[in-house]
């Protein structure tokens, strides 16, 4: 098993070894496998992991939480990850749509009446900020929310809004004032996902089938002005929350699963390459094969300290855009270049359902596009080192 090389806290250190230990006992490859092929998760091991407390890493000790300690969680990330998607994906609707998104943008009510069950790991949060029409430019969202007295009415669609038929909430990016500038129009609600006039239908998808995303309407759905993210006087004024501290933890969050991804690839290829006998000898013997597995666990390396550098960023409350940026953009473009390498020294076995490695290939050529694309993380960084034409 690869080892983490990097120095740090005692508390992160027992972290992972809990982890690995319940992922070996409680997640093994046949569970893996049904977990996969049925589209879903496993709610009574969620539920285990959320009693030793993880789901409160990411709120205050005053909310309800263990205090915040971004590099645990992502680190929590990362271990659940090395065995798919399956609960590190919960964990992230969990600790970081809700316990994250609220501690950084909710409003005192809302922190009071959420943080706590969000910490205990009994509340839900899905995102909706994709549409049938909007996918990277999220500026231009047509779902519309119209003030009427102290509500507000919500009509309109989302897409790939994965876990909407199972949470509490949609965290959803909606338009508010459409003849304003479009920066000016948006707001974040949560909407309750059971409220009258939502409706859920499944998309049918290869990648990250911890459950099945989801299309979304929203047919007249009447919510509470207190339901917007920060209280009423957040109207209109959500760009500055899409572009604040959340969102660059939330990009981290997509690159911790994806080192997860990539590190079981390695893994599982090493193995295979020591044990696998052609021409002779162990496959890792011929050197085209341990060539190709020496660069795939030199890039995972890489990507292990552009991650935690700048999870230690985050967690240090320092400017971290340029380098949660950076780590998303180099964490999902290798980890195609580590899946695509691992494929190859496993031969025909990686394509069957024999092992992991179908499942990590496919979920690893997915963390490109989720989360804001690599080329979205390429403009964003053009913008914050001011590169001119
Ligand atoms: C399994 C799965 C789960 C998902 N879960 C969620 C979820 O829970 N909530 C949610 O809101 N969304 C979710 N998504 C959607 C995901 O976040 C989007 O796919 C992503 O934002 C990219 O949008 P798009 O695919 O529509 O691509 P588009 O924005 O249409 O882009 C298509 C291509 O063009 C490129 N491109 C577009 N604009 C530019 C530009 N200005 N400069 C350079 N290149 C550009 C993109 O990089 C991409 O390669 C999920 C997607 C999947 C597959």
């Amino acid at each position: 098993m690869i080892e983490t090389t990097l120095p740090e806290p005692d508390h992160i250190s027992e972290l992972r070894r809990q982890l690995r230990r319940f992922v070996a006992e409680k997640a093994p490859r046949d569970k893996r496998r049904a977990w996969d092929e049925a589209h879903d998760w496993p709610r009574d091991l969620f539920g285990e992991l959320a009693a030793l407390g993880l789901c409160g890493l990411t709120i205050d000790e005053a909310d309800g939480g263990l205090g915040q300690d971004i590099v645990a969680a992502v680190a929590v990330i990362e271990e659940l990850s090395r065995a798919g998607p399956f609960l590190a994906g919960p964990y992230i609707h969990c600790a970081f749509y809700g316990g994250m998104n609220i501690s950084e943008n909710g409003s005192p009510d809302q922190k009071r009446r959420l943080l706590p069950a969000l910490a205990r790991g009994e509340l839900m949060f899905a995102y909706g900020l994709s549409e049938p029409d909007v996918g990277g430019d999220l500026s231009s969202v047509k779902t519309r929310g119209r003030v009427e007295g102290d509500d507000l009415v919500i009509n309109g669609a989302k897409r790939w809004c994965t876990g909407a038929d199972w949470a509490d909430y949609i965290y959803c990016l909606i338009n508010t004032a459409p003849d304003a500038p479009r920066r000016e129009a948006l707001t974040f609600v949560l909407i309750p996902a059971r409220a009258a006039g939502v409706s859920t239908s499944p998309i049918e998808h290869v990648n990250l089938r911890y459950t099945a995303s989801c299309d979304v309407h929203f047919d007249d759905v009447r919510i509470p002005l207190d339901a917007v993210v920060g209280g009423p006087d957040r109207l209109n004024k959500a760009w500055s929350m899409l572009a604040g501290r959340a969102l660059d933890v939330e990009k981290l969050e997509v690159a911790a699963c994806t080192f997860g991804f990539a590190q079981a690839a390695v893994e599982e290829a090493w193995r295979y390459a020591q044990e696998r006998v052609q021409f002779g000898k162990a496959i890792a013997g011929h050197q085209a094969v341990a060539h190709r597995l020496v660069t795939a666990r030199t890039r995972l390396e890489a990507c292990r300290h552009m991650l935690y550098h700048a999870a230690r960023l985050a967690d240090a409350g320092a400017p971290c855009g340029i380098e949660t940026s950076m780590a998303k953009l180099f964490i999902a473009d290798t980890g195609v270049e580590i899946a695509l390498a691992c494929q190859q020294v496993m031969g025909a076995y990686a394509l069957s359902d024999a092992y992991d490695m179908d499942r990590n290939v496919r979920d690893l050529l997915g963390m490109p596009i989720v989360g804001g694309s690599s080329d979205m993380q390429r403009n964003n960084l053009a913008a914050l080192w001011r590169l001119k034409a």
